[in-house]
């Protein structure tokens, strides 16, 4: 008998929670950077094969694709499209061990974690849209994981529609399951041409209706100051100080456009790390705009400081490089109009209220999008991701289920 979709993806998501996936920023030489990730990937495989998928792609290196066969009248053609979740759940609050619990009829209070953490109402006003249903929260000691194993459950529930013989008319879907996106390296070692998608779409937003087809463009900037040094007594006219030379690049870069004063659609340089002694310091800075020009800029704009401050200190050297990271993915999706009209649609069709965002971040999709496969990315119903006040809210992960199914049936209807 078939369960409701709501026990479906409650249960699913409960499973998956359970499982440590905490990816690890720290770890290179090893990917994915946790064995849990692993683990879960694997289980996924079996439940798609249980469900009756057969075209599954394993990958060691941390990735899963099913592709899921078209269901069409003879002789129609339809685009194939992917949908794509992460498994790992970010380290920002301690990611494993996670204990979730489920309320089941929200009665408009202050939810109690434990005797340390509660979430309050009056800084999560969304938590009065769901009186009477059914939310999940942690135990106040880790993150919940909705971000991304809501979305992972939803994927694995529309893998289960669209293998039912009840199923929507559909043309070719691959669901492709990534690790370690929280630590920004999940795609390096994907094979792009394993997929015929013409558009993806990641399930990794946050509360119900927001959809996002623009991200930041990225650059990560290193910055190497070389001192001299000399016996402290004697270095009057000798001595160059790394240290000093750093702490004066820094102090120039404006404060209004850091990450603490900017919302919106500013972009901003963040000092992430410093580390170093007299003799070297070794600086890291991400550089954050949505547009291109502007992270060019700053990019350029720091080059010329890292030349003012070897001219500031005499015989001290400055070596700066830089990596653009990843892309604002708008440019390539604009290119299609299709892929977005398939989200309007796919709204109206069911009644609901989408409210296109953009986001201050990346995600897989943007990788994607660079390796030609344009990807928006969807609501999950999750709320306050990558902390111990996440909650995830059953009715809206539904509505995100039916929406990716509606975004199916869409592409269905168009030829190729
Ligand atoms: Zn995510």
């Amino acid at each position: 008998m078939k369960i409701p979709l709501s026990q479906n993806l409650l249960e699913r998501f409960l499973r998956y929670v359970k499982i440590d996936t905490m990816s690890d920023p720290h770890v290179i030489d090893q990917r994915p950077t946790s064995a849990g990730q692993i683990e879960l990937l694997r289980l996924l495989e079996q439940e798609l094969r249980e469900i009756g998928l057969k075209d599954l792609a394993f990958d060691p290196k941390g990735y899963l694709i099913a592709r899921i066969p078209a269901k069409l009248p003879k002789g129609k053609k339809a685009p194939t499209i992917g949908f794509m979740a992460h498994v790992d759940v970010a380290d920002d609050v301690m990611g494993n061990g996670v204990k979730p619990r489920v309320i089941e009829t929200y009665d408009g209070k202050d939810i109690v974690l434990n005797d340390t953490y509660t979430l309050a109402v009056k800084e999560n006003p969304e938590l009065l849209s769901y009186l009477g249903h059914s939310l999940v929260v942690t135990d106040g000691t880790t993150l919940l994981g909705g971000d991304n194993k809501a979305g992972v459950a939803i994927l694995m529930v529309l893998a289960e529609q669209l293998m039912s013989p009840d199923s929507i008319e559909h043309g070719p879907v691959e669901l492709i399951f990534t690790t370690d996106e929280e630590t920004g390296a999940g795609m390096d070692a994907f094979d792009v041409n394993q997929l015929k998608s013409r558009c993806c779409y990641t399930v990794d937003g946050g509360g119900f209706g927001e959809i996002e087809a623009e991200c930041f463009n990225a650059a990560t900037v290193e910055v190497d100051f070389t001192g001299i040094p000399f016996h402290l007594g004697a270095a009057r006219g000798r001595m160059v100080n790394s240290v000093s030379m750093a702490v004066t690049f820094l102090a120039a870069i404006p404060q209004a456009e850091s990450p603490e004063a900017t919302d919106g659609r500013y972009g901003y340089y963040c000092a992430e790390e410093i580390s170093g002694s007299l003799a070297q310091t070794h600086v890291v800075l991400y550089l954050r705009d949505f547009e291109m020009a502007e992270l060019e800029r700053r990019i350029d704009a720091l080059q010329s400081l890292a030349v003012t401050t070897e001219k500031l200190f005499p015989g001290g050297k400055v070596t700066l490089q830089s990596k653009i990271v990843y892309q604002n993915m708008y440019d390539s999706i604009k290119k299609d109009p299709l892929i977005m009209q398939a989200i309007w649609q796919a709204g109206e069709n069911l009644g609901i209220k989408l409210e296109e965002k953009i986001i201050r971040g990346g995600t897989d999709g943007a990788r994607l999008a660079e390796m030609g496969i344009p990807t928006p990315n969807i609501f999950t119903g999750s709320h306050n991701l990558h902390s111990r006040f996440e909650w995830v809210a059953v009715s809206a992960m539904e509505e995100s289920a039916l929406l990716v199914e509606q975004i199916v049936s869409f592409w269905a209807g168009v030829s190729i």
